[in-house]
């Protein structure tokens, strides 16, 4: 089976100066935007005819960080593997419940975790919910996640994921710490 690499040729990127002929106009959302890439995109789309099922049986647990591309950073092609994503990369219970669809029900085998320098959870603590209930009047019922060291944050992770019940595969849970400003994976021990 061959995959068909998609190009994307159009981007919903802000240009950095003055709207150029033919853009939609600058009062537009960010959605508006986002929409009108999207047409462009689904103008040279052919269905790549792809089962749901990850090529490479791999789900990779990152961080939202919009300086973190996964598929580019990693070599991934549209179809390869599940991506799940969080603020942090954290492995809370929903992340948990995507794992174990993944693997019981997509096949998935291995689980990649991705955390990141320079993150913005890096030093938050729970005071954020302190803040949040003095000033909504309701206490968050999730934890903020926040930390202080990234390696120590990626080892909990991935003794999470290999100590969970649900999960059918943990013999290859790998996590690592991308850096944001060399765009290289430094590969994190387990504890
Ligand atoms: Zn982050």
């Amino acid at each position: 089976m061959t995959a068909t690499v998609i190009v994307m040729t159009t981007s919903a990127h802000l240009p950095s100066g003055a709207p150029s002929e033919g853009a939609i106009s600058a009062d537009a959302s960010v959605t508006d935007r986002l929409v009108d890439a999207n047409g462009q995109y689904a103008a040279a789309f052919a269905d790549p005819g792809m089962d749901a099922r990850p090529v490479l049986q791999v789900a990779v647990v990152a961080c939202m960080d919009a300086r973190l591309d996964l598929h580019a950073a990693l070599g991934l092609e549209l179809g390869d593997c599940h991506t799940i994503r969080n603020a942090g990369g954290v492995v809370t219970d929903d992340v948990i419940r995507s794992l174990t669809v993944s693997q019981r029900a997509l096949g998935t085998r291995s689980v990649v975790l991705i955390h990141h320098s320079n993150c913005g959870l890096e030093g938050l603590t729970e005071d954020f919910r302190t803040d949040l209930e003095m000033e909504v009047g309701q206490r968050p019922t999730w934890a903020v996640e926040g930390f202080r060291n990234v390696d120590q944050d990626v080892r909990q992770s991935i003794q999470k994921v290999r100590t969970s019940p649900f999960l059918l595969h943990t013999d290859d849970v790998r996590g690592f710490v991308f850096d944001v400003k060399t765009g290289l994976l430094r590969e994190i021990e387990p504890a």
